[in-house]
Parts: C-alpha cells; sequence; structure tokens
C-alpha cells in the first residue's frame, strides 16, 4: 500500500477543493417545442436542431401492451 510522504493540511486540503464546486446546467428553451435543451443539444423532446427535425421521434410506447 501506497503511503504518503507527508499530511495534507486542511487548509491545503481545502484550498484544492476550492475549485471543485459542480456549475448549474444553462438549459435553454427548444424553439421548436418550448421545452427546456442543453445549448448545442439536440431537443431530447423534439428531435429539433436549429429549427428542422434532425431525429425522428419514436411514437410513445405503450408498455400495458404487452402485459395484457
Ligand atoms: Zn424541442
Amino acid at each position: 500500500m501506497a503511503v504518503q510522504q507527508n499530511k495534507v493540511s486542511k487548509s491545503r486540503r481545502n484550498n484544492r477543493r476550492a475549485h471543485d464546486a459542480l456549475v448549474a446546467a444553462n438549459p435553454n428553451e427548444c424553439s421548436n417545442c418550448g421545452e427546456l435543451k442543453r445549448p448545442h443539444h439536440v431537443c431530447p423532446s423534439c428531435g429539433h436542431y436549429a429549427d428542422r427535425e434532425v431525429v425522428a421521434m419514436a411514437d410513445e410506447i405503450d408498455l400495458d401492451e404487452d402485459a395484457a
């Protein structure tokens, strides 16, 4: 097992972790459906990007069909 040569002080540890905070996402409204989406990404709810459909959305799958 590796053994550290020097103890990292609370100050040095906390200073290192000062830049570790998570940054909140910056969602944009989809220009087609108005749903929030990630910028520069295809809209996950309607498949549009830059005002045209680039991913065909499948019809909603009814899970109850198999259960019957
Ligand atoms: Zn959309």
